[in-house]
């Protein structure tokens, strides 16, 4: 069984985060080492480590990460400039946190996709 990680304490509440929504699905919540003006986090409500862990089952909370996205581009004013949602998965990408999130990020512009410095 995967090990819960802080984001587990974030969604029941028992530890502070800037939360901007939640549902019986998703939680989002702004990053607390902000990388961008506007820099969430949108995790599903039950755990799963990484992106490999996806299961057909999970498509519901996965959609709704998307749709909450979408939503809440809208809300901090960046979806007709455009934004940047990133999902990191295991060592190569650099994941820090085992617990699945995508990180919608903009407010400015955000240059290359990647680096072009390895
Ligand atoms: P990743 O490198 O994709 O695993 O990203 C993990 C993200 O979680 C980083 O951007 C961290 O700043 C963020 N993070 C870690 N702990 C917290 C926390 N308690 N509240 C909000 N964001 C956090």
């Amino acid at each position: 069984m995967a090990e819960e990680t802080i984001f587990s304490k974030i969604i029941r509440r028992e530890i502070p985060a800037d939360i901007l929504f939640q549902d019986e699905l998703v939680t989002a919540f702004r990053d607390i080492s902000a990388q961008a003006p506007t820099h969430i986090l949108i995790i599903p409500n039950h755990l799963i480590p990484t992106a490999n862990d996806i299961k057909a089952s999970d498509e519901k909370a996965l959609g709704r990460m998307m749709s909450v996205a979408a939503k809440l581009a809208q809300e901090e004013g960046i979806a007709e400039d455009g934004y940047r949602l990133i999902m990191n998965c295991n060592e190569h990408a650099g994941q820090e946190v085992f617990h699945i999130h995508m990180h919608l990020v903009g407010g400015h512009s955000l240059g290359p996709m990647l680096s072009k410095n390895r």
